[in-house]
């Protein structure tokens, strides 16, 4: 079917710039896309890039949406490249929220892992997020060598509550050597996942990884849309696949693969609006998707609640899904 579509950049400062490999990320820039039916049926969407993640760009997504004159069809859409695995999701997500019935389905809870600092600073974290209700972590490790880090896993193991978790995530900074050390420390330990413990591309080291520990290991940086976490599959990847749907594509295609193949998934964000987050979260919600704790424990992104929508706690549940925030967002970039 024909619609007609237009759409907005926009551009919001991040309350807290983020340290990426990449260095400072300090603004958040994405696009609100709003489709409209011959009918008048209205949704919108978010395209929320991560190029440096290796997402299409924002000048790639702009030049196909200016080449398309504000008219598209489906089966346009549906010949995207499957780079373009945000713009995908975009235009899904307009396009379903025009046939979504207002009756929503009973929705679960899920918990929201909280992120803890890397080196000793995680410690005094942990003390306040425990506090603030939070019973599942992340701690960012690979910052400081092994001898630095490994005492301090224990020391944080010490202070963990018995129905808490704990997650660690190397963002890819060990080499073969240094992830063998943690996964033996680890495999004694109760310890939820190890995410990227070394480079992305490092695909025999990973699957020989995967292979020759106990411990749960997950792919992130390994994988960007839904096509790349189908080729792990293949390969025989049996562990933890993080995905950030908001990059990864129609959002109905990574729920139909999760019930189709029983991957174990984590859901994460990729500081989107609350306009993408909220259709990713209500999808989380509805449950199937996966039990584990939800990678959204991002706190205040944008200082704008327009945009922040409901800030989400220790568990999520139908309270942080905005809704139908895309009205006011597009009106406010007018
Ligand atoms: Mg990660």
């Amino acid at each position: 079917m024909a619609f007609r579509f237009s759409y907005r950049p926009y551009r919001l400062p991040l309350c807290t710039p983020l340290r990426t490999a990449h260095g400072l990320w300090a603004e958040r820039e994405g696009i609100i896309l709003r489709v409209e039916e011959a009918s008048g049926r209205v949704g919108f969407g978010e395209i929320a890039p991560i190029p440096w993640f290796g997402t299409e760009t924002l000048a790639e997504a702009t030049e196909r949406l200016a080449g398309w004159r504000g008219e598209i069809d489906d089966e346009q859409i549906a010949a995207l490249p499957e780079k373009f695995g945000c713009m995908r999701f975009a235009f899904a997500q307009a396009r379903s929220a025009m046939s979504e019935s207002a009756a929503a389905g009973k929705l679960t809870r899920l918990p929201v892992a909280a992120l803890l600092p890397a080196g000793r600073a995680a410690l005094a974290a942990l003390e306040q997020k425990l506090e603030a209700g939070f019973l599942a972590f992340k701690w960012k490790v690979g910052v400081a060598s092994p001898d630095e880090e490994l005492p301090l896993l224990d020391d944080l193991l010490a202070r963990l509550p018995a129905h808490a978790q704990l997650r660690l995530d190397a963002n890819g900074a060990w080499n073969s050597r240094q992830a063998g050390r943690w996964l033996e420390r680890c495999a004694e330990r109760p310890i939820e996942f190890i995410e990227q413990p070394v480079a992305p591309d490092a695909e025999a080291t990973l699957l020989g990884l995967a292979a020759d520990y106990p411990v749960k290991l997950a792919l992130d940086e390994s994988l960007v849309r839904l096509a790349e976490a189908r080729h792990w599959q293949a390969q025989g990847w049996s562990g933890v696949f993080v995905m950030k749907p908001a990059l990864a594509g129609p959002l109905s295609e990574l729920v139909r693969w999760v019930s189709e193949t029983k991957a174990d998934v984590v859901l994460s964000s990729a500081i989107e609006t609350t306009l993408a987050r909220s259709a990713i979260l209500r999808a989380a919600l509805a449950g199937g998707l996966t039990t584990r704790a939800l990678g959204f424990g991002v706190g205040e992104v944008f200082g704008d609640a327009r945009w922040d929508g409901p800030m989400i706690g220790p568990i999520a549940d139908a309270s942080c899904l905005a809704l139908n925030p895309g009205e006011a967002m597009w009106n406010a970039l007018a």
